[in-house]
């Protein structure tokens, strides 16, 4: 293991400094998982990458956790290394769905099983599971929230909206904007949603890497460009850092006072500055997904495969990524907001009262 972690890139989880000692881990059972996440910006990917070599260890394997850094080349070379290294089970979270097929024929050649976890990788034979959340529900419950704060079911509008999605490399960005859309649609077509500045075909609305600056960016023109004079009342937004872009945008442009209150804005992930915001009352929402739960399942498939057992399924169909029905784990995503935050996420267990404040 020495030899292993010693020579894994300058991103193992010991090096990104997350954990302290041995970060690898190590257990009786000897084999040794590879852990690749796309990026260590984001909270979550943290969270599960610790709790995953946790779990691992604790069922008696060895774990090398590497972090991509949103660069899908590094990811690529990153994983070539740890088949290089003779792995036992791959666990990936892709930065580019489609990047990764010639690396996974290295892996499918030395017989390594691949869990594609959280993002389906796309136009590849060779994965064989998919654990993820209902990622539909998502983008269902950002959508839902919007709907009800607005009153648009008692008939309540017109309104303004403005609409943003997650990366366009990311399979998960299509799943969270059409489960949005479906629910929005009918609103738009009837009017009561108007979308001043025109953007609203996924195209149109995708932030690359999910990166913050860049949403600041797009929803500043839109202010300057569709809303003199106007109020926008509600964003669509996908994850809790292009929710804090956005935020930071609004309140350049005048909005957070009480004769221009923020509109309402959706999120994802209950990232710890974005909980902060909504306690503050400035983010209206976000979908907590229980990212350790998760882990957990990936561990827990990965201990099925190498000990020879079927792993356990819990989805009625198979995800195609365009090569091959991947059977799937899927978990179900939680609504939070200044209600139901305590219960959910405090007396859950995933932040203290202190880290709050
Ligand atoms: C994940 C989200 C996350 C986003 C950005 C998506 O693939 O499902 O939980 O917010 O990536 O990291």
């Amino acid at each position: 293991l020495a030899a292993l972690a010693g020579a894994a890139s300058a991103l193992t989880l010991s090096a990104c400094g997350q954990l302290s000692g041995d970060s690898s881990g190590s257990g009786s059972k000897g084999g040794t998982i590879g852990i690749a996440m796309p990026t260590r910006t984001s909270e979550r990917w943290l969270t599960e990458g610790k709790s995953m070599v946790e779990d691992l260890t604790h069922q008696g394997y060895k774990a090398q956790l590497v972090y991509g850094d949103d660069d899908p080349d590094k990811q690529v070379a990153q994983i070539a290394d740890l088949v290089k290294k003779g792995v036992d089970a791959l666990i990936i979270a892709a930065i580019d769905n489609k990047s990764l097929n010639d690396v996974l024929k290295q892996a499918a050649a030395a017989k390594i099983p691949v869990i594609s976890y959280d993002r389906l990788i796309l136009g590849t034979a060779n994965v064989d599971y998919y654990v993820s959340f209902d990622n539909e529900q998502v983008g269902r419950l950002e959508a839902r929230y919007i709907i009800e704060q607005l009153g648009l079911e008692d008939g309540k509008g017109p309104f303004t909206i403005e609409l943003f999605a997650g990366s366009p490399d990311d399979n998960n960005t299509k799943y969270f904007f059409e489960g949005s859309m479906a629910l929005l649609q009918p609103y738009l077509d009837s009017k009561k949603l108007v979308v001043r500045s025109g953007q609203t075909t996924l195209e149109k609305v995708t932030t690359l890497r999910w990166d913050g600056p860049t949403a600041q960016k797009r929803m500043s023109g839109i202010l300057s460009q569709s809303y003199v004079g106007e109020r926008v009342d509600a964003v669509l937004s996908p994850y809790d850092g292009i929710s804090i872009g956005v935020l930071a945008a609004l309140k350049a442009y005048g909005y957070g006072t009480d004769s221009k209150p923020y509109p309402i804005v959706t999120g994802q992930d209950a990232e710890l500055a974005s909980v902060k915001s909504i306690i503050k009352g400035e983010q209206s929402q976000t979908v907590y997904k229980d990212v350790r739960q998760l882990g957990e399942v990936a561990s827990d498939m990965v201990d099925s495969i190498l000990s020879g057992r079927t792993p356990r399924l819990n989805n009625r169909r198979d995800y195609n990524n365009g090569v091959k029905a991947v059977p799937a784990y899927l978990l179900q995503p939680t609504s939070v907001d200044k209600s139901n935050y305590e219960y959910v996420l405090v007396a859950g267990g995933f932040y203290t009262a202190a880290e709050l404040k």
